[in-house]
């Protein structure tokens, strides 16, 4: 199949490649290199089902795929945060041209949305029938309330012009081509560990999240757009195992050997208490749980920053 995926430069969208060109497919990344880069797919340029254009998907774009996989958003709160117009635009306008070029060719969409339209959740863990409870005037609103509209967006094209849609609510995701300095939570306290400096944990380090491993996201992916069509979710793409953010901090000194030590400083504002995924739905209707313990992953993670340094 030709397969379009957008952001396919980034740390989700450069493991998915690969995956969609080992599998044989004919694979089309499409990417602004805004957080992602050429480094991400370098291994894959030589093959001939694969090929990067470097386009930003708040223009439209004309080409003939079969099935596409919308990833192209920065994630990390530092870089959504740096342009929050622009990145209200690539979810918007973004979604908008995705669906109008799905629409055209009749392909089969898929959008990674995100455990952030929960927002600062009250119900826990978040099922997908949760409607959030976000900002929608804060600084993180640029992201939670770009992706919430592009969901929109998604189900209004499924409604009125049937639409083959997926989407996947992602939860936090970690591995191998994290970029080192967004401001994330693993990578922040690996490349910390690793460089001797200080921990820093933001708030009391009470929060929580739970971490997926990049190979079981993927797989997750793979399976919803493979799903019956019937299937559109949203669906939760998560591990549910929840960790503290001190929690995780501890790990990674224990697994890396470091005496860096810990600091505390100001918790940001909107920042969510608590994060973990329900996958009974994803179980259910794709056969999916991940595989990889956080303490697994987190080795190999640990592994790709020390090559890096
Ligand atoms: P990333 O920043 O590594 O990748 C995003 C990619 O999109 C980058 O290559 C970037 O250059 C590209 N991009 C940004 N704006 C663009 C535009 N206007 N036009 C074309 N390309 C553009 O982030 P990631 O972690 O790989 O996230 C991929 C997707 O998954 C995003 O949509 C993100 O919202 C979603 N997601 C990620 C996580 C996570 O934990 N990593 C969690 C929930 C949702
Ligand atoms: N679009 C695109 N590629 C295509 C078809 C459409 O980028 O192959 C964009 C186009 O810019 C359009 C948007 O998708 O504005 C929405 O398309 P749709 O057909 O839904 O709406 P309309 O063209 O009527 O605005
Ligand atoms: N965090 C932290 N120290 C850091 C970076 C992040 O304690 O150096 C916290 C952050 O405040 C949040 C959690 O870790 O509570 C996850 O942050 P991240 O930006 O990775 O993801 P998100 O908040 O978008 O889930």
């Amino acid at each position: 199949m030709r397969i379009l995926v957008t952001g396919g430069a980034g740390f989700i969208g450069s493991h998915l490649c690969k995956k969609l060109v080992d599998n044989r497919h004919d694979v089309l990344c499409v990417d602004n290199y805004f957080t992602g880069s050429k480094d991400n797919i370098v291994h894959l340029l030589a093959n001939p089902l694969f090929e990067a254009m470097r386009h930003d998907v708040t223009f439209p774009l004309y080409v003939e795929v079969d099935r596409i996989f919308n990833l192209a958003c920065p994630a990390s709160p530092i870089h959504y945060q740096f342009d929050p117009v622009q990145t209200t635009k690539t979810s918007v306008h973004g979604a908008i041209n995705m669906l109008g070029l799905a629409k055209r060719v009749k392909a089969r969409i898929l959008q990674a949305s995100t455990s952030e339209v929960y927002g600062d959740p009250e119900v826990h863990p978040q099922t997908e029938a949760y409607w959030g409870r976000v900002n929608p005037i804060g600084p993180r609103a640029c992201y939670d309330e770009g992706k919430r509209c592009a969901e929109t967006l998604f189900f209004d094209y499924y409604r009125q012009h049937r639409l083959e849609i997926k989407v996947a609510r992602i939860f936090n995701t970690y591995g191998p081509r994290m970029l080192p300095d967004d401001g994330r939570v693993v990578s922040n306290f690996v490349m910390q560990a690793l460089r001797g400096q200080d921990i820093t944990i933001y708030g009391d380090g009470t929060q929580t999240r739970s971490f997926c491993y990049i190979d079981d996201l993927v797989d997750g992916l793979l399976k919803l757009m493979d799903s019956p069509a019937e299937i559109t979710g949203p669906v939760n793409l998560g591990n549910p195992v929840e960790f503290t953010m001190r929690e995780l901090a501890e790990m990674t000194l224990k697994l890396t050997g470091s005496r860096s030590k810990l600091v505390f400083l100001p918790l940001p504002q909107d920042d969510p208490r608590q994060r973990q995924p329900d996958i009974a739905f994803a179980r259910a209707s794709l056969g999916w749980a991940p595989t990889i313990p956080l303490e697994e992953g987190l080795k190999r993670t640990i592994a790709y920053f020390r090559s890096v340094l």
